[in-house]
């Protein structure tokens, strides 16, 4: 099958921010040989080479990209019983929403609270996606990817994928070495849902539900969501973002005392109230990222130029239209030097970077 390669094609589209230049090659690939393909086109050129999902995730240089972008568009999606559980295998094009969205109505449990995140299946392994007290890395059991330092694909089990907090090897350590051909997930028939959020179980008792469904627990995530512009709609101008623009930062529980003592030193923190905090394991505790950005001056809806903070969570950074990728980067800079000088926390950003940093 030839590759279908356009020139100079214009990414800013296809990504949910709406920023960045075009790619001087573009090519849609459906099938795991126009994957290979495409890697062997690009490798014979010696061009470097993105794979690209929904686009919901990445900061994609206003100069565009220098070679090839593989834009991943292959579906399908198999199940098979095994033992009590379910094996969910789907192809990284296929949407992942619509993927949760079988799943509960199957009645399979797993996925429920990753319900309403933009995306294709092929990303959730690489930052590990998680929301509402579910990740993505408790379900996955295998990830197929062409390993592109050895030309095989190879099959790796959950613990080989290193997730940890919006993270995997995919992000981190081998950055750019695999092509995540398809995930399995296994579920659970019957499952009981995961409700261990508090804002999500506040939400589900407002409703009386007793003990919710998946659906209804599907239906109330997606409620929350919709109500922080955390949902894809086209309607929603604070939706043009990627989500949170930054992780949560995790620091040793004696970091945060002391920044609660400093805090309400200096009279911050009002009558009874503590800076969030939620525990990390290994004596480590996770703050709000949200909460640091606000107290350190910057309010929902706070603009600069054409984009700004969403109206609904501080921790977006919306396109206001007409943005570049180095105005969504200057904000993201501001924001990190206000939270940085205010409480010597440095936040990291969550979307991927391409032809662009953070760094000045
Ligand atoms: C409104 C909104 C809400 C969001 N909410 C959440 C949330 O609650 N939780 C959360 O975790 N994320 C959230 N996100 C971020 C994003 O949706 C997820 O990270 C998602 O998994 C990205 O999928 P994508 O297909 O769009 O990836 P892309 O943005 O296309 O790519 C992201 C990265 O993954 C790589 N990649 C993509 N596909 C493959 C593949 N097949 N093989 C190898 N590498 C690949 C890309 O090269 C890039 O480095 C949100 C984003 C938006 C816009």
């Amino acid at each position: 099958m030839a590759l279908d390669l356009r020139e100079q094609f214009p990414l800013a589209p296809l990504s949910t921010l709406g920023v960045g230049g075009p790619a001087r090659y573009y090519a849609r690939v459906t099938s795991e040989d126009a994957v290979r393909e495409g890697v062997a086109w690009a490798r014979a050129r010696d061009l470097p080479l993105f794979v690209l999902g929904g686009g919901s995730n990445v900061v994609l240089s206003d100069e565009g990209h220098p070679g090839l972008v593989l834009h991943l568009a292959t579906r399908g999606i198999a199940s098979r019983p095994a033992g009590d559980a379910v094996e969910l295998t789907a192809e990284a094009g296929e949407p992942w929403d619509d993927l949760v969205a079988g799943a509960v109505a199957q009645g399979w449990a797993g996925l429920e609270c990753l319900s309403g995140i933009p995306g294709l299946v092929g990303a959730t392994p690489i930052q590990n996606v998680g929301a509402y007290g579910q990740e993505v890395g408790e379900t996955v059991s295998s990830v197929e990817a062409l390993d592109l330092q050895t030309g095989r694909v190879e099959r790796l089990t959950s613990a080989q994928c290193g997730f940890a907090y919006r993270d995997s090897r995919f992000k981190s350590a081998d950055k750019g070495r695999f092509i995540v051909l398809r995930v399995t997930y296994v579920l659970r028939p019957g499952g009981p849902p995961a409700v261990r959020y508090a804002e999500l179980a506040r939400s589900l008792e407002e409703r009386a539900l007793g003990a919710p469904s998946l659906a209804q627990v599907r239906e109330t995530v997606i409620g929350l969501r919709r109500r922080k512009s955390m949902v894809l709609d086209p309607d929603d101008p604070n939706a043009r973002s990627v989500g949170s623009f930054f992780t949560n930062p995790i620091v040793p529980a004696a970091v945060a005392d002391d920044l609660e003592a400093a805090l309400r030193r200096d009279g911050v923190l009002g009558e009874g109230e503590r800076p969030p905090r939620f525990p990390a394991g290994d004596g480590r505790v996770k703050l709000s990222a949200a909460w640091l950005i606000e107290r350190s001056g910057l309010a929902k809806g706070y603009q600069r130029g054409k984009v700004g903070l969403s109206s609904r969570h501080t921790l977006a950074i919306v396109n206001r239209g007409g943005a570049a990728a180095s105005d969504v980067v200057a904000l993201a800079r501001e924001v990190r030097a206000r939270v940085q000088d205010r409480f010597g926390v440095t936040l990291v950003p969550e979307p991927v970077f391409v032809g662009v940093s953070m760094e000045l």
